[in-house]
Formats: structure tokens, C-alpha cells, sequence
């Protein structure tokens, strides 16, 4: 299968109409970091696994190092939870870096999810509960997009957590663009309820 570009659902009526009617929102929890994560919390709603977006969630989009605060969180997170990634990029060599980065300069075990549908389709949040053999509402999916972390994870029933974008800033026009559109969507979402 090709790599997606625009993740098909974005052009999708019917997903779109669920959007509108708000069967994918709000999220869990709304914090202005993964910094607020509180693992006791999550533990008490039966979390055994995080996932995370990465760009712009863990760091700024395209970086190639996250801020020690971060990379101590997860070491903390670590201690109670199986951790992952489910990212949108399509790039192999940004995917290596993250699985390099993460699991072998960080000494932290994230297994980086590598399916090669977007969020919010469902095959990659998917692929990696294949992977955890967990039920999806133990799961977590932590990110800062509404419309592919949020959406994407409530629509296989997991928990999930809306982070504010580390830096806007950072983001390509493509991602840009397709954030607005799903602001859009989102912020006529009270008129379909
Ligand atoms: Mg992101």
C-alpha cells in the first residue's frame, strides 16, 4: 500500500458527519503538556499502555532531541506503563530515528508504530494494540491534534489526552493547513448534536 499524504478520512462525509455530531469528542483529559500526565489517574482508570504522537506532542515538530523534563517524564511513566508512538509521518527515516532515539540514546522502551494508514484511520492505533495485547480502554493516546490523535483514539475506544502543539511554529504549511480544516470541522461540531 502507498503511503498516505492526506489522510483519507479528512475527505471522508461520513467520518466527517460523525466528527460533526461529536461521537469522537471531547477528549479525556485537556493539559498543556505531557509534562501534566498523572499516571496515578490513569492507572485508576485501568491504563496499562501510552501511546503518543510525536511531532509537536514529545517536541517540536521535526526536532531531533525532546527537552530532558520530557524524556524524564516517560522514564517515570515507564515504571507503570508500556509506552509507544503512533506518528503520521511517512517518513522510514524519521520513523528510525524515532525508535533510534528514543529506545537507544534515551534508554526508555517505546515501540514507534509503523502502519502506514494515517490517524485518524483506525489501522494505526490498530497495529498497536496487536502489539500490546491490551484491551483499547487501556490503552492512552496522547497528542495534540483533535482531529487525528483524539479522534483517532476515541474511535477504537481508548482513553485520551489533549496536549497544546510544543510550538506552531515548527509545523510544515501541509500540516498547518489540515489543522485549520480540522479546527473547522471541530468548531461546528455543537451544531450537529
Ligand atoms: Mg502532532
Amino acid at each position: 500500500m502507498a503511503w498516505e499524504v492526506v489522510p483519507r478520512d479528512y475527505l471522508n462525509p461520513f467520518f466527517i458527519w460523525r466528527v460533526l455530531r461529536g461521537e469522537y469528542t471531547p477528549p479525556d483529559f485537556e493539559l498543556a503538556s505531557v509534562l501534566g500526565i498523572d499516571g496515578k489517574k490513569l492507572k485508576k482508570k485501568g491504563a496499562k499502555v501510552i501511546f503518543f504522537d510525536a511531532d509537536n506532542t514529545l517536541f517540536a515538530h521535526g526536532a531531533r532531541e525532546a527537552d530532558e523534563r520530557v524524556i524524564k517524564k516517560l522514564k517515570q511513566l515507564q515504571e507503570g506503563f508500556e509506552l509507544g508512538i503512533i506518528t503520521n509521518t511517512y517518513n522510514p527515516k524519521r520513523r528510525g530515528f524515532l525508535h533510534k532515539y528514543f529506545n537507544k540514546s534515551q534508554g526508555l522502551k517505546m515501540y514507534v508504530c509503523a502502519s502506514k494508514v494515517k490517524k485518524p484511520g483506525e489501522t494505526p492505533f490498530k497495529d498497536a494494540l496487536r502489539k500490546f495485547k491490551y484491551k483499547p480502554s487501556q490503552c492512552v493516546m496522547v497528542g495534540d491534534n483533535l482531529f487525528t490523535d483524539v479522534v483517532g483514539g476515541k474511535r477504537v475506544g481508548m482513553l485520551t489526552i489533549k496536549v497544546k502543539p510544543y510550538s506552531l511554529e515548527s509545523e510544515p504549511v501541509h500540516l498547518r493547513l489540515m489543522r485549520f480544516w480540522g479546527n473547522l470541522v471541530f468548531g461546528l461540531t455543537g451544531f450537529f448534536r
